[in-house]
């Protein structure tokens, strides 16, 4: 039998990352969030100094860039080169720098080769950007997870501010960097974010966390 596949696509901060980590749990699946690549990459490139916008630099460290996805008890791990940058990834200053690395292809192309190979081999439902239109077309389940971008940005907020990543952002710079990367990442010329047909919306704007969810699984168990 060939492994189930979900994908869930939408914007910064729609509560995709939650909802594709529960459902995972309830159904034992792996959960892959695609994004960290993105993130693991743009890490690489500012550590080096190395403009995520500057295609010339960027080809070269790519290709000799090591970029690999470990799980254990704690969940997914990006290593690039082997160092272990999970921690390292989640701040607004890599947010915007994987905003604008993926937009470069031959780093897209890279990352989906990896994404397709996990997809081939496991059961995993997978969130991103690009997930349902492009990475696994043929996904048997795909969702498009929105909210507005008020919601959004206050949920970021909070977010970071308890994982102490905040630094000193306002709410107001928050709702900023979601709106130029909603931009970013949906105008791009190469797999930008988009709804396709068959994906499924859900807006959880108005829905908390378990509605969410709940929304989801009882789409997937229905069928
Ligand atoms: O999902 P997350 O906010 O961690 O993604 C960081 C950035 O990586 C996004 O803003 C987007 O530009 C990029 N990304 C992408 N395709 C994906 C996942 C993320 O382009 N499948």
């Amino acid at each position: 039998m060939s492994n189930i596949n979900i994908a869930i696509d939408g914007p910064a901060g729609a509560g995709k990352s939650t909802i594709a980590k529960a459902i995972a749990q309830k159904l034992d699946m792996i959960y892959l969030d695609t994004g960290a690549m993105y993130r693991g990459i743009a890490y690489k490139a500012i550590k080096n100094k190395i403009s995520p916008t500057d295609e010339n630099k960027v080809l070269p460290m790519l290709e000799n860039t090591e970029l690999r996805i470990k799980y254990d008890e704690d969940g997914q791990h990006v290593l690039v080169d082997d160092e272990d940058v999970t921690l390292f990834i989640r701040t607004p200053e890599i947010s915007r720098g994987a905003s604008d690395i993926s937009a470069i292809p031959a780093v897209r192309d890279k990352l989906v080769e990896v994404q397709r190979e996990i997809a081939a081999n496991n059961n995993v439902i997978m969130d991103g950007r690009d997930i349902g239109s492009y990475v696994l077309p043929n996904a048997n389940y795909k969702f498009y997870v929105t909210a507005k971008p008020e919601e959004r940005a206050r949920r970021r907020f909070n977010e970071l501010k308890e994982k102490e990543t905040l630094g000193n952002k306002t709410l107001h710079d928050i709702l900023e960097d979601i709106i130029t990367r909603d931009k970013n990442d949906s105008t791009r010329a190469f797999a930008p974010l988009k709804k396709v047909d068959d994906a499924i919306e859900i807006d959880t704007t108005e829905m908390t966390i378990a509605e969410s969810i709940q929304s989801v699984i009882n789409i997937v168990k229905k069928a």
